[in-house]
C-alpha cells in the first residue's frame, strides 16, 4: 500500500527540512511505502530550492511548482492530482499538523474508513487568531450543508476512491473540509491538540483567510441567500405595522405630523437591508461567474522527482 502525503507550501523554507525529517522518522521501520508531495505555491523564499535538495537526498520527497500563487486550496488540488497513493493525506507545511498522527489515521483507514479527519481538541495559535477561527468554524459548520464536523480542518487522510471523486470536482470555490464531507463514504475523526506553527509567520494572511472563509460559507450554504428573503419578509411586516399606525394617526386621531425623523430612519433602514441583500446575491453570482469560465484550477510550471506522465495529470482536464 502506498501513502501520498500532500503538502501546500508557501514561504516555508524554515519548516520544510524538519517536515521531511519528521515524516521519514514517523514511517521508519514500518511497512509503509510513502511519497511526500510538496506543492510549491510560488513561494518568494527558497522553498523550491530546498524541495530540490530534499528530493536529491531522498527520492520519496517530490515537488510540484505552480506557475503563480494560487492559494492553499488549489495547491492541495494540484498535489492530489499527481498523487499515486492508494491513500493520500493532506497536511500543512508548518508542522501544525503533526506527521506522527498519520499513523493513527492509517490505522483507521485499516479499519475500513475512507476518510479520517483530524479534529482539533485545542488550538495553539495566538489568542486573536484562535478566537476568530473558533467563531468562524462555529458559524460555518452550523450553516453548511451537508453537515460538517466542528474542528475538522484540512488535515486528513483519504482512500483512492475519495481522491478520484475530489479530482473530478473542478469547482473553484474549494474548501477541502466541505468537498470531503460532500463525497461521503465511511468517515471518522482522530483528535489532536493543534500547536502553533513551528517557525515563520502565517502565510494565510487575513485577506486569504477571508476568501477561503467566504467560499466555505457561500459554497456550502444557501442560508445567506435565504436570509435575504427572511429580512425582506420581516421588513414587510414592520412596514405594514408602521403603515397601520400612520393611517390611524392620519384618519382617526388626525394628529399626523410631518415627521422627518421617522422618514429618515425607515429610509436608512430599508436602504441598508437592500444593500445587504444585494451583497449576498452578489456573492453567489460572482461564484457562478467564476465556475462557468472553466479555467484551470492550477497551472503546473515544473516538477521534481515526478514521472512526466504523473506530472501531466496536474493540468486541468477540459470541461465536461
Ligand atoms: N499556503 C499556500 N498558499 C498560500 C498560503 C498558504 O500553499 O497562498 C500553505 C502554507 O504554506 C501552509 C498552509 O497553506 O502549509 C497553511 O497556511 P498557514 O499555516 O499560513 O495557515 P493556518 O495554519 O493559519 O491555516
Ligand atoms: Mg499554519
Amino acid at each position: 500500500m502506498k501513502l501520498s502525503i500532500v503538502v501546500p507550501v508557501y514561504n516555508e523554507e524554515v519548516n520544510l527540512p524538519t517536515l521531511a525529517e519528521r515524516v521519514a522518522a514517523t514511517f521508519a521501520g514500518r511497512d509503509v511505502d510513502w511519497e511526500l508531495i510538496l506543492v510549491n505555491d510560488n513561494s518568494r523564499d527558497n522553498s523550491w530550492k530546498i524541495i530540490g535538495e530534499l528530493n536529491a537526498r531522498d527520492g520519496r520527497v517530490v515537488g510540484v511548482a505552480l506557475s503563480r500563487n494560487f492559494g492553499q486550496q488549489p495547491a492541495i488540488a494540484a498535489g492530489l492530482a499527481v498523487a499515486v497513493g492508494d491513500v493520500a493525506a493532506v497536511m500543512d507545511a508548518d508542522l501544525q499538523d503533526p506527521p506522527e498522527l498519520l499513523l493513527d489515521m492509517l490505522a483507521k483507514i485499516g479499519e475500513g474508513y475512507d476518510v479520517v479527519y483530524a479534529m482539533k481538541r485545542s488550538r495553539g495559535e495566538k489568542l486573536l487568531r484562535r478566537t476568530v477561527f473558533n467563531l468562524f468554524y462555529t458559524i460555518q459548520t452550523r450553516l453548511a450543508e451537508p453537515k460538517m464536523v466542528v474542528g475538522a480542518g484540512t488535515f486528513c487522510m483519504m482512500t483512492r476512491r475519495v481522491i478520484e471523486v475530489l479530482n473530478r470536482m473542478r469547482e473553484h470555490s474549494r474548501y477541502l473540509s466541505g468537498l470531503r464531507t460532500y463525497v461521503g463514504f465511511k468517515q471518522t475523526g482522530v483528535e489532536f491538540d493543534r500547536p502553533d506553527r513551528m517557525k515563520g509567520a502565517p502565510q494565510q494572511t487575513f485577506s486569504k483567510l477571508m476568501r477561503t472563509g467566504m467560499d466555505a460559507i457561500f459554497a456550502y450554504s444557501y442560508v445567506p441567500v435565504r436570509l435575504a428573503s427572511w429580512l425582506g419578509m420581516i421588513t414587510v411586516v414592520f412596514a405594514l405595522l408602521a403603515a397601520g399606525w400612520v393611517l390611524y394617526q392620519r384618519l382617526v386621531t388626525h394628529t399626523a405630523i410631518t415627521g422627518w425623523t421617522s422618514t429618515m430612519v425607515s429610509y436608512l433602514f430599508i436602504g441598508a437591508v437592500q444593500l445587504i441583500c444585494l451583497g449576498i446575491l452578489g456573492e453567489y453570482v460572482a461564484r457562478i461567474y467564476e465556475e462557468v469560465r472553466h479555467r484551470p484550477l492550477f497551472i503546473v510550471a515544473e516538477t521534481v522527482g515526478l514521472e512526466a506522465e504523473q506530472a501531466k495529470e496536474g493540468e486541468a482536464p477540459p470541461p465536461q
